[in-house]
């Protein structure tokens, strides 16, 4: 039994330098990911209560095309461009959760802008390249 232990204990020490070595240079997990892959499971779940062939299939496709991105960006090598991806995501999700203030680009340099909501119609200044331009809040 002590053997046993041992050899366990060999095979999962090997086992984590082999998921290590496997994951070297490649991006890994991230909050965009964690939602890929939650909405997958819905859409999964979603598919199952439908009663209809085509919309299963349907939704079982796309539950699928889902948990395969999360998987292709979990060992992407191109660590630069899936973090982007993850910053951009989580840029859209915090403006979604702002309530008390609405964003937007600036229309000549894109520099984004936040105002605070609900004051009609008024006029921006960008704060890098001082243009001028008149938006509804
Ligand atoms: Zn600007």
């Amino acid at each position: 039994m002590n053997s046993f232990g041992n050899w366990l204990r060999r095979f999962s020490v090997k086992l984590s330098y082999g998921i290590r070595r496997f994951m070297e240079g490649r991006y890994g997990n991230d909050r965009l990911n964690m939602s890929i892959l939650t909405t997958g499971l819905v859409v999964c779940i979603l598919s199952m209560l439908f009663p209809i062939p085509a919309v299963k299939l349907a939704l079982t496709m796309v539950s699928y095309a889902l948990m395969f991105w999360a998987i292709f960006r979990t060992l992407s090598r191109n660590t630069y461009k899936r973090y982007q991806e993850n910053r951009k995501f989580l840029q859209v999700f915090d403006r979604m959760k702002d309530r008390e203030h609405r964003y937007f680009d600036c229309p000549k340099c894109r520099q984004m802008v936040r105002v605070p909501r609900g004051k009609g119609k008024i006029s921006i200044t960008c704060p890098r390249c001082r243009e001028k331009f008149v938006k509804k809040t």
